[in-house]
């Protein structure tokens, strides 16, 4: 690990303030043309002495603004401290955790995977519109079944097909046959340029998808391709569990990944993280957004600097190794509960490198799915899945708890 290292309190706290230094001082100097403000005090209390340990308190006070993308070219001058601290979020998860080359990456902190998702999707849009004088009939976006539905959401926004591959129901794996014949409809329908969503993670199973197996079908079929990872759940898990995969920027087929923030790394909401190889996102540059010193290459405009200052005090207060502890703990209860279910003869699904449990709704009754609040596949029509995730406050002693009202379930149906 390069850059993601581990920061004293005293360090992080230090370099927290001299980043909100370096933001504009509303007490005193007077920025007559700038519709930003510090928050109101009139409203919230913003002096006191419990700032002084609580840096992400004073960021939030202090109100940086983080509009823009600050891999690549200018930004706002009046908030370069908080802009800072996000360049350093953005190499440590493009450099450390996914393997790209210095300087090699674009990438900001979104509101969240949906946006990130969203952003990669109108990414190669404009894209094949640019280079390749596509039409949206000719595009079309394909992932598996199991996708999360903001890829949907895309779809309709940006007025690009979205197809479903199918999954086998036990393994979660998208159904290779299936996935030929599909791309073979399509581009006998006219559908020339691929926008690839490939799960590093999918939200129900934890299922990950094989990349390079879509790489290989498209490329049979001759037609183009861009592939997005969304590691929206995965991407601060499945790297770092796994150290031999392959999903990320050494992977020629990988363009671009989401990594949510506020999901594992338990940051604020509204941070989720879009990372892209270089020269892919100048094609959603906005040249109208003139009043913004640099240029505008995100879905959403002003951004909350606080956030990313959250995300930053996440990473480098537990360093890599912290955080690599932190997520063996949670597979260490994950491989419990497994064992449990195991025994109970439970039919279940589980991606090893990761801590979702889902298992087939025969062996949960309903009141107990309720009771201990495990999720269903859907909420409408007949669910056959409930989902378990190992978080912080998801213990070994609450897990035993659920697993009782299991065995004891076991005894009535048997
Ligand atoms: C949660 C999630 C999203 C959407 O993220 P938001 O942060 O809620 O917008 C996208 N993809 C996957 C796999 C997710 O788990």
């Amino acid at each position: 690990m390069k850059y993601w290292k581990k920061y004293s309190k005293e360090k992080l706290i230090a370099r927290i303030d001299d980043a909100l230094a370096s933001t504009i001082d509303f007490q005193n100097s007077k920025h007559l043309g700038y519709p930003v403000s510090k928050l109101d005090e009139n409203v919230f209390n913003t002096s006191g002495t419990f700032l002084n340990n609580s840096p992400l308190l004073k960021s939030f006070i202090a109100n940086p603004n983080n509009i823009g993308c600050h891999t690549l070219g200018k930004s706002e001058p009046a908030f370069k401290g908080s802009q800072e601290l996000e360049k350093e979020v953005i190499q440590v998860l493009a450099v450390d955790i996914f393997n790209a080359k210095e300087n090699e990456y674009d990438g900001y902190i979104a509101t969240g995977g949906t946006e990130a998702n969203i952003q990669a999707l109108w990414i190669y849009r404009n894209y094949y519109k640019k280079n390749f004088n596509a039409t949206l009939n000719e595009m079309v976006i394909i992932s598996s079944e199991d996708t999360h539905y903001s890829v949907h959401k895309g779809s309709n926004l940006l007025s690009v097909d979205t197809v479903s591959i199918p999954v086998d129901f036990n393994s979660r794996e998208i159904i290779i046959e299936e996935l030929d014949t599909i791309i073979s409809n399509l581009k006998a329908n006219g559908k020339k340029y691929f926008l690839v969503i490939s799960n590093m993670a999918t939200t129900m199973f934890g299922s990950v998808d094989n990349p390079d197996m879509y790489a290989d079908v498209l490329t049979k079929h001759q037609v183009a391709f861009k592939i997005h990872v969304d590691g929206a759940f995965g991407g601060f898990i499945y790297p770092i569990s796994n150290r031999k995969s392959t999903i990320n920027f050494e992977n020629p087929n990988v363009s671009s990944i989401t990594i949510d923030a506020h999901k594992m790394l338990q940051a604020p909401y509204g941070t989720g993280v879009f990372l892209c190889r270089k020269n892919l996102i100048e094609n959603v540059l906005t040249k109208e957004a003139q009043y913004v010193d640099g240029m505008d290459l995100t879905i959403v405009g002003s951004r909350s600097g606080a956030n990313a200052i959250a995300v930053w005090m996440i990473l480098f207060s537990y360093g890599y190794y912290g955080w690599f502890e932190k997520i063996n703990t949670l597979l260490l209860r994950t491989e419990w509960f497994c064992n449990q279910l195991n025994d109970l003869r439970i039919e279940f699904y589980r991606n090893p490198f990761m801590n979702i449990v889902t298992l087939k709704s025969d062996y949960v009754p309903e009141h107990t799915a309720k009771k201990f609040g495990v999720v269903p596949q859907t909420h409408e029509g007949e669910n056959k899945w409930y989902k378990v995730i190992m978080m912080d406050h998801v213990e070994i002693d609450d897990l035993l708890k659920f697993v009782e009202e299991l065995k004891a379930y076991q005894k009535v149906i048997s």
